[in-house]
């Protein structure tokens, strides 16, 4: 783990609320995998620092991908090209890829597609086929694809990610949840990774046909210190009492005990 004063590279609005930040900060970018986070401290009206996923990696850099939801992401928002930023990172143990897995599933619930986009670039690099579910509430709100800005590093998704557009209002792609497309999509499929809004994931926890699939989660809940200090994002498990920062944030989707799960 390290703690850096990053410099902000570029930062840009890329959807109204939505930024894209990249930050030159070599030594978290060079111990950095998919589903590891970072803790960013965003200014002085915020005491606790907030955690953001590592949403891709490109040499030194780091990008990090938000939504506006308060205090802390505002601040953050309103940061300039040149500003430094104080970080710690990378943090968490993230997604497990297996070695012998030759077909992934990637699901993504709005803001859930940050720290997916660096495991399907890793998957992809790996050798990895790879398809990645995209749910949003409308067109205007799924992240452009392909283009600069957009979600992969070369402008495009390698040909081995196929990407899947789903919105509530079928004003783009599949009309419906992310979560309805899951069973068409399980063929073959070896792992299944996903990250979103609890309502997703308890969705997922019931489907008969995830029942005994190797499923892997990122459970984004509040937490306070973000390495293992505070308590504060604690989560019963099948395996006990486990602290979502360091023990996750990615689980089993099998080991957690959702009858008591209450975290955001
Ligand atoms: C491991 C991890 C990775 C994350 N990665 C990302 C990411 O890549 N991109 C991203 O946009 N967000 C991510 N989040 C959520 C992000 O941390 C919160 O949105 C952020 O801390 C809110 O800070 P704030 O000061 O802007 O909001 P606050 O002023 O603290 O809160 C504003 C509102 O947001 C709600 N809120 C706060 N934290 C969360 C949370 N964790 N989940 C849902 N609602 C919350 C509060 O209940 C409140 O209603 C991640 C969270 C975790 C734990």
């Amino acid at each position: 783990m390290n703690q850096v004063k990053a410099a902000i590279t570029s930062t840009v609005e890329v959807m109204p609320g939505t930024h894209l930040v990249w930050l030159e900060a070599p030594p978290v970018a060079a111990s950095a995998g998919p589903g590891q986070f970072v803790m960013v401290r965003c200014g002085e009206d915020t005491t606790l620092p907030r955690p953001l996923s590592i949403h891709r990696v490109d040499g030194d850099r780091l990008a990090l991908l938000f939504n506006v939801v308060g205090k802390g992401t505002r601040w953050l928002s309103q940061r300039e090209k040149g500003d430094t930023l104080d970080i710690f990172g990378p943090l968490g143990n993230g997604f497990r890829i297996d070695p012998a897995a030759k077909n992934l599933l990637l699901v993504a619930g709005g803001m859930g597609i940050a720290p997916l986009v660096f495991l399907a670039d890793a998957a992809a690099g790996e050798g990895k086929k790879v398809t990645l579910i995209t749910g949003a509430r409308s067109a205007d709100c799924l992240l452009p694809i392909s283009s600069p800005q957009g979600l992969f590093n070369k402008g495009v998704p390698p040909a081995s990610i196929n990407v899947v557009n789903a919105t509530d209002d079928g004003s783009e792609g599949y009309k419906g949840l992310a979560t309805d497309l899951i069973p068409a999509y399980l063929e073959g499929v070896d792992q299944i990774f996903a990250c979103g809004p609890l309502e997703m994931y308890k969705t997922m926890a019931q489907m008969l046909e995830l029942k005994g699939k190797p499923v892997q989660l990122s459970l984004e809940i509040m937490m306070g210190c973000g390495m293992g200090v505070c308590y504060g994002c604690t989560i019963k498990t099948k395996q006990g009492l486990k602290q979502v920062c360091k023990d996750g944030p990615v689980f089993d989707m099998g080991d957690i005990v959702w009858e008591d799960f209450t975290g955001v």
